[in-house]
């Protein structure tokens, strides 16, 4: 109780002095960090989420969930997780009677995104789980669905969305400080040797599951729009590696006000640039999606640079700190459903030789 008093009022002391709002830190039982089990100790999870985890201020890694018994050693002996806290698929509903977990994070191939985030949500644990979404809009609905019921939330690892400069993109979609934009151009890809279940169909393979989703996200929040129309072609310059996916895909998106995003991923060619063109000026990231050293330019010469913290550790904190404090996350489920809305069109299009659709969000 000492503590949790001394806390907040260390807390508020500071945050008064910082002229800030006070967060609620109350609405989380007086705690000041959330715990975190991640599910699926893959790459993200090992190279980028578990490390970050360490530099966040408002949840911590205290859970894991994973199907494959070799890591947990090394994963309990890194981040000093009690046996009690360690899971596998089969078990991980009964994280249920875990009060060291507040948030379940599903860092999974995609096509597991909705049965595990829907397991946590049964659970009644919050929800984070990584783009995309899931596999279809069906899907996504029910995660919605099952967040609402058992009264939790659910957030998408749009880790873009928490970062300096492309929170800047959102913001001049509302400021218009180069007049209204006119068309841009989004390009996210890297050239891929083994993709792996990447490029399994059934696993949620494709260049456009997997980075396509950034130009997508992206040109929705640098326009601050969603798009009506959409056409698409995919291709592929290693047919033997990517026999059932596309290696690579371009579409282009049409916003309201005749505004234009050219679009394009592919796990066959680097490419990273976010590229807006506006009336009076223009200004473009590159690169724009990376994990740390995002940055741009200006037509007039203004240079944003890259921001210095971690990028994963902000989107945690962001998002650990609006359930603390009841207020809406950056990147909820409904803007991954809206991606995959669009996505599920992408795909129809190029299956049609690329031909113009419309897209309809109810
Ligand atoms: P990965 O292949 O490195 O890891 C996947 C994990 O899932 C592994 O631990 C694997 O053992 C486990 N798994 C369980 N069942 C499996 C099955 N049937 N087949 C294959 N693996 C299985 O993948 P990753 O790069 O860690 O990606 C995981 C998720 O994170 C994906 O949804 C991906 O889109 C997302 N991701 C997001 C970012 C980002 O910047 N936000 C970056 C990388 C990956």
């Amino acid at each position: 109780m000492n503590n949790r008093r001394t806390f907040i009022k260390k807390s508020g002391l500071l945050l008064t002095a910082l002229s800030l709002p006070i967060p609620n830190l109350l609405f989380a039982g007086g705690k000041k960090k959330l715990g975190v089990a991640l599910v699926g100790l893959g790459g993200y999870s090992s190279n980028q989420l578990a490390p970050a985890l360490q530099l966040t201020e408002y949840c911590e890694l205290r859970g894991i969930v994973t199907g494959s018994p070799e890591k947990i050693p090394q994963w309990q002996e890194k981040y000093g997780i009690p046996d009690a806290n360690v899971y596998n698929y089969d078990n991980m509903h009964e994280i249920a009677n875990n009060d060291d977990i507040e948030v379940i994070y599903i860092v999974l191939p995609n096509s597991m995104h909705a049965k595990y985030s829907i397991i946590a949500a049964n659970a009644g644990k919050h929800v984070w789980c990584e783009k995309p979404m899931a596999m279809n809009a069906e899907e996504c609905r029910e995660m919605i669905a099952a967040c609402e019921k058992n009264k939790v939330r659910l957030a998408i690892g749009y880790r873009l969305q928490h970062e300096k400069n492309n929170r800047i993109m959102m913001k001049w979609a509302e400021t218009h400080p180069y007049g209204p934009i006119q068309e841009l151009t989004a390009e996210a890809g890297f050239f891929s040797q083994n993709p792996g279940w990447r490029a399994v169909e059934e696993m949620g393979g494709g260049a456009m599951y997997d980075m396509g989703v950034y130009p997508l996200n992206t040109s929705r929040y640098t326009t601050g729009m969603e798009p009506i129309a959409v056409s698409a072609k995919s291709s592929t310059s290693r047919p033997e590696l990517f026999k059932e996916v596309d290696e690579t895909m371009d579409f282009t998106l049409e916003f309201p006000d005749g505004i234009t995003a050219h679009c394009r991923t592919s796990f066959g060619e680097g490419m990273n640039i976010l590229d807006v063109t506006c009336r009076n000026g223009s200004y473009y990231l590159q690169p724009f999606q990376t994990y740390s050293g995002v940055k741009g330019r200006t037509s007039d010469g203004k240079f944003l640079e890259p921001m210095r913290k971690n990028q994963q550790a902000v989107q945690m904190d962001d998002d650990a700190l609006a359930i603390m404090q009841h207020e809406p996350f950056i990147a909820p489920g409904e803007d991954g459903l809206k991606d995959i809305i669009v996505l599920e069109k992408i795909y129809e299009s190029a299956a049609q030789g690329g031909k113009k659709l419309k897209i309809e969000y109810s």
